[in-house]
């Protein structure tokens, strides 16, 4: 899978996608990612990529042509149109399923605005999708941008090594995940929970889905909900 991000950080977002699990991804070859910077693509002369808002009001809008110009100089490498995104806070909430989703897909571009946004025409002529990581405003899609691409990432055939690692997860099956213990078996003399110690499989796995269902429960009574409804319906 190749993802795009055009956006005015390009060195932001690298200096994010380049460490840990998408950062080695990249560098043995399970995803590619490139970061456009916005201003590349600006045929003003002060490499301005803003403007005032018509009708008036504070801050700048980013404008239509050096989206456009980024957008096209992506369909050119890629040979295609990618599936576009633009990162606002107006847009669907993410969420797992749209994370598997979108792993699913060959290219994305993710289109990152900054100050009130970006001009309403090119979001009409080339957007696909508009996502928000929430329901709150950052100063701009960079991080939103390296949410998604962190989440769609993590579930590329050779970033993780095994499917398990991500459908074992919370939200991934609609629950929570059980609680998570590590070495030593007493710390400050709290012990372990002891089937964790059994080795018998089928054990372990009924009392970790009693503790995802109780947690789920506890946490997020609307997960649960939908999870027994789509179980008993099976
Ligand atoms: N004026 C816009 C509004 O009220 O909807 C907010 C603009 S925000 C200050 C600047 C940029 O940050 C947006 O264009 C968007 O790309 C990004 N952004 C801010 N919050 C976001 C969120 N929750 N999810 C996704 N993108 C967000």
């Amino acid at each position: 899978m190749r993802i795009d991000i055009a956006t005015l950080f390009p060195e932001m977002m690298e200096s994010i996608l380049s460490e840990s699990i998408v950062g080695r991804a990249r560098k043995k070859g399970a995803i590619e990612i490139f970061c456009h910077q916005i201003r590349d693509y600006t045929l003003d002369k002060h490499r301005r990529v803003d403007d005032i808002p018509y009708g008036g009001g504070k801050g700048m809008v980013m404008q239509a042509d050096p989206i456009n110009n980024c957008y096209n100089a992506v369909c050119e490498q890629i040979g295609c149109k990618p599936h576009t995104i633009y990162m606002t806070p107006k847009g669907n909430v993410f969420d797992q399923q749209k994370a598997v989703r979108l792993s699913q897909m060959e290219n994305i571009l993710l289109i990152c605005g900054h100050y009130e946004g970006v001009d309403q025409r090119i979001l009409d002529k080339i957007v696909d999708e508009e996502i928000s990581i929430g329901d709150y405003v950052l100063t701009g899609g960079e991080l939103p941008a390296a949410v998604v691409t962190d989440a769609v990432a993590r579930m590329c055939t050779g970033v993780l090594s095994s499917p398990e690692c991500y459908e074992d997860e919370s939200h991934y099956s609609g629950l929570l995940e059980y609680p998570q213990y590590t070495r030593p078996e007493i710390w400050e003399g709290e012990a372990v929970p002891p089937v964790l110690l059994t080795g018998h499989h089928k054990n372990i796995a009924q009392w970790r889905l009693e503790q995802s269902l109780r947690i789920t429960g506890e946490r997020r009574p609307d997960m649960l909900e939908k999870y027994l409804e789509q179980h008993n319906s099976k």
